[in-house]
């Protein structure tokens, strides 16, 4: 029982720390349906989408998470939101939420930083 606890553990880091499919998806090694794309930021349409409008800006270099983020990516934190805004403004004039899942108890799965824009239809408060 421990040691499948350890390779848990163990597999579970491998995967915070290990390229993953977000690399691929700015490689252009995966297909995903691009909104916006420039040398430091991509937007992409999410494949499992939570509402009618739901699509993740990313950078194009990874941070893990954002408690992996530190002062040299102040520009880029600042990049991607003002994307998330730019984007959602186009699509959603009635209103959406930014969301950045961090960690397990975030609910955090790719382990490459993405903000989340969701909307087009009433939300509620709280999240689960
Ligand atoms: P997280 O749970 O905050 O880490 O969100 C990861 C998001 O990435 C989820 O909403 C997934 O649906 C989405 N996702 C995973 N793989 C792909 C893909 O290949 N294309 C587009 N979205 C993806």
């Amino acid at each position: 029982k421990e040691n499948e606890m350890v390779k848990a553990l163990r597999e579970a880091k491998k995967n915070q720390s290990g390229r993953n499919i977000f690399d691929s998806i700015v490689e252009k090694q995966i297909k995903v349906d691009v909104l916006y794309e420039d040398d430091h930021c991509m937007a992409f349409k999410d494949v499992n989408p939570q509402a009618p409008t739901h699509f993740l800006v990313i950078p194009k270099t990874r941070i893990q998470m954002l408690e992996q983020a530190t002062d040299e990516h102040e520009s880029i934190l600042g990049k991607l939101l003002l994307t998330a805004k730019r984007l959602a403004n186009e699509r959603l004039p009635n209103g959406y939420r930014v969301v950045i899942n961090n960690g397990p108890e975030g609910c955090q799965s790719v382990y490459y930083l993405h903000v989340h824009v969701i909307g087009g239809r009433q939300l509620t408060w709280p999240p689960g």
